[in-house]
């Protein structure tokens, strides 16, 4: 399989080499050069299929002769060891919960997958990876809980200082082995802006950085899965399905919509963001115009510049009019999500955390506009890792599941950075 770079269309690379380099040489993102639709006989059959089945049949073609069919099974086993259930929270609107993973965050899924196929193309060879990764919350701990122990990986974390959650910190902070974080004073994107830096930097050509952001492909495409896994559970319905993905690099969403391609009925789709509001402005103006990023209460998705966005856009041929019929984007303040989280825990007893909120407080939107359809929004990280905001809200006391509860007790072990500079005497 072959993926190009978005600034240079004539420049191929093999899967392989798409998921070392992470970013092109060109700062492209990679992007695959064919895309097939899935048969209809995989859609009609679909619940009698396992996840695994599902997966191997969704990423195959991306993948294509690189890894044997077995290893590849076995990855996407290892990958997809927990549940993906849709839950019914009031008429026609169901929570995707993918945050029953090893660190509670969707995240888990693209990690694993990544640091396998990485420890698959290392196995014969001598070499070292460092993987470089900025977090604006939950894609650190799931890459370094993914990568823990993987062999010939280094893993280095940057993270926004006092911009993510306590349990957040503690489980980048906490696992030793191959795993460091450095917590850099300033935002997120300050640390995005350094590790993409760092990748185009020649004296740290002999790290071999690769990124684990959703911008490496290892990252991205596994995301198609949820929404294949969630027509399964919904199928049965036979309505139109609309899905909201809470967005702050649009990996996920993107996902979704090359899901869509490959034939996944999936009638509309929907980016909820919070006060990060680039693309639902970009939908009113037709103007994309990245801004700084501002804190919010989702964190995860406080991104003034979504990096995935070029790929939804090529997608379309950045033909907007296309690009409208089949998706919204619709942005929230924080005092609308903290509503909306008390809203549906008065209504129907569920407890959402704020990203959740967000997607829901969308799907909401977009349901009044679309009638006699479903309703489905990601839930993307369980409410634990979101308590402060979720316990104050709600006024109750959650209890904290087994996979925190191990990195409680635990010091907190990280590097202060100020600047690039620090980064790069870091690397060394
Ligand atoms: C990363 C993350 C998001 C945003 O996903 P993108 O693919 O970057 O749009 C939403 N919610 C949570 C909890 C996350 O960790």
């Amino acid at each position: 399989m072959n993926y190009y770079s978005l600034n240079n269309k004539n420049q191929h690379v093999s899967f392989q080499e798409a998921v070392i380099k992470g970013l092109a040489p060109d700062r492209g993102l990679y992007f695959p050069s064919t895309i097939t639709p899935l048969s209809q006989s995989f859609f009609d059959g679909i619940e009698l299929l396992s996840n695994e089945e599902i997966a191997f049949h969704v990423i195959q073609q991306f993948v294509g002769n690189e890894i044997s069919e077995v290893e590849l099974k076995k990855i996407l086993t290892e990958t997809l060891c927990f549940d993906f259930p849709c839950v019914l929270i009031e008429e026609n609107v169901y929570s995707l919960e993918l945050y029953h993973g090893p660190t509670m965050a969707f995240k888990d899924v693209g990690a694993r997958f990544m640091s396998r196929c990485l420890a698959y193309f290392n196995k014969d060879k001598n070499q070292k990876n460092t993987v470089l990764v900025a977090t604006s919350g939950d894609t650190g701990g799931a890459v370094a809980s993914g990568f823990l122990g993987v062999k010939g990986v280094e893993v280095i974390i940057l993270y926004p200082s006092g911009k993510v959650s306590d349990i957040q910190e503690r489980q980048l902070t906490t696992l030793g082995q191959n795993i460091t974080a450095l917590e850099v004073d300033g935002v997120f994107d300050d640390c995005q802006d350094m590790v993409k830096k760092a990748f185009l930097d020649e004296s740290l050509q002999h790290k071999n950085l690769t990124s684990a952001n959703s911008i490496n492909i290892a990252r991205w495409l596994p995301q198609m899965f949820y929404f294949f896994f969630a027509y399964k559970q919904l199928k049965k319905h036979n309505k139109p399905l609309i899905v909201s993905c809470p967005s702050g690099n649009f990996g996920n969403i993107c996902a979704g919509i090359l899901a869509k391609r490959l034939g996944l009925p999936i009638a509309h789709f929907v980016a909820s963001t919070n006060a990060n509001d680039t693309v639902p402005q970009f939908l009113q103006t037709g103007k994309y115009e990245p801004k700084p990023s501002v804190a919010t209460i989702s964190n995860a998705m406080d991104v003034g510049n979504p990096s995935n966005f070029v790929r939804i856009q090529e997608m379309y041929n950045n033909d907007l009019k296309e690009f409208e019929k089949d998706f919204s984007s619709y942005t929230y303040t924080d005092e609308e999500t903290k509503f909306a989280i008390q809203n549906i825990y008065a209504n129907t007893g569920y407890i959402a955390e704020p990203h959740g909120a967000v997607g829901y407080l969308g799907l909401k939107n977009e349901m009044h506009k679309q009638q006699n359809s479903i309703g489905l929004f990601l839930e993307t990280a369980h409410p634990i890792k979101f308590l402060d905001v979720v316990e104050s809200v709600l006024n109750i006391q959650l209890p904290i599941p087994k996979q925190i509860e191990s990195v409680l007790g635990i010091d907190k072990i990280k590097v202060k950075i100020k600047s690039y500079e620090d980064l790069k005497n870091f690397l060394g």
